[in-house]
């Protein structure tokens, strides 16, 4: 199995698929996932909902002072990143400190790399609290997840700790008035003993319908990269298909990017 957690809080600079040279931000346990999401397809492995893993979050002051020790490295040789980007070992909203992090990593950006992007990756659950919101809406780059519009699909491929309401996901998710990347992964398989497939056309009607109202400003459309955790027996979606579904949402008027 090809899992992996990122081992530090401040991380590359790495080459992202998507958004460049990214230099990398955990804003969760270097030694296990916080997510509430477990999505089949992780590349940090499934997800403990036990309550039994470490919850030893990064605070505001050390990834402050670390990512600062970084950027002035990279700043004294000339090495600017094109993205900083909050990624890592689960999703970065769950960090109680993500809005004042926020604030503090513009700061940083602005005084080492004005040309710079701050990115957020993050998998849309808390997109409607007022404060992540507001944090978000800072960003260069805020990419929030939307694997399906379907509340049985996202239980098979997400399968979220509670419950996720696509009705109330997607009305959180158009009050950003286009300020938002719309993110998709799709993807076929077997996944304890289940089919998946977000790539039908009852898939693709209900998707299409959602960013029709949300109207995102550009869509990211990918597919799996490495192996998927153990139970699973998951299938890349080829490029073609991938550029086809990109197409019908270019049709809308709205940019895609298409990672196969
Ligand atoms: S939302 Fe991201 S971190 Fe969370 S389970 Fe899904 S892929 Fe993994």
């Amino acid at each position: 199995m090809a899992t992996f957690l990122f081992p530090c809080t401040i991380f590359g600079p790495v080459t992202s698929r998507r958004l460049g040279k990214s230099l990398g931000v955990n804003l969760l346990p270097v030694d296990c996932k916080v997510c509430n999401y477990n999505c089949v397809y992780c590349e940090c492995g499934w997800t403990d909902y036990s309550g039994k893993v470490s919850l030893e979050l990064p605070d505001r002051e050390d990834i402050y002072r670390e990512l600062e020790e970084r950027l002035a490295e990279l700043n004294s040789r000339g090495d600017a990143p094109d993205v900083i980007t909050f990624a890592g070992n689960g999703e970065p909203t769950l960090n109680p400190h993500f809005p004042g992090i926020i604030d503090d990593t513009i700061l940083l950006r602005d005084k080492y790399f004005p040309n710079t992007g701050v990115a957020v990756l993050s998998n849309a659950t808390t997109c409607g609290d007022p404060e992540i919101r507001e944090a978000l809406l800072k960003v260069d780059f805020n990419i929030l997840k939307l694997d399906s519009a379907l509340e049985a699909t996202i239980k098979l491929h997400n399968r979220p700790l509670k419950n996720v309401k696509p009705k109330r996901l997607i009305e959180d998710l158009a009050a950003y008035n286009g300020k938002v990347i719309i993110q998709t992964l799709f993807v076929r398989g077997i996944v304890d003993g289940e089919e998946i497939d977000n790539t039908t056309p009852k898939e693709l009607i209900a998707w299409l319908e959602a960013l029709e109202k949300i109207g995102p400003s550009e869509v990211m459309i990918y597919t799996i990269l490495r192996d998927t955790p153990p139970g699973g027996n998951l299938v890349k979606v080829p490029v073609e298909e991938l550029e086809a579904i990109a197409l019908m949402v270019e049709d809308m008027g709205i940019n895609t990017q298409v990672s196969g």
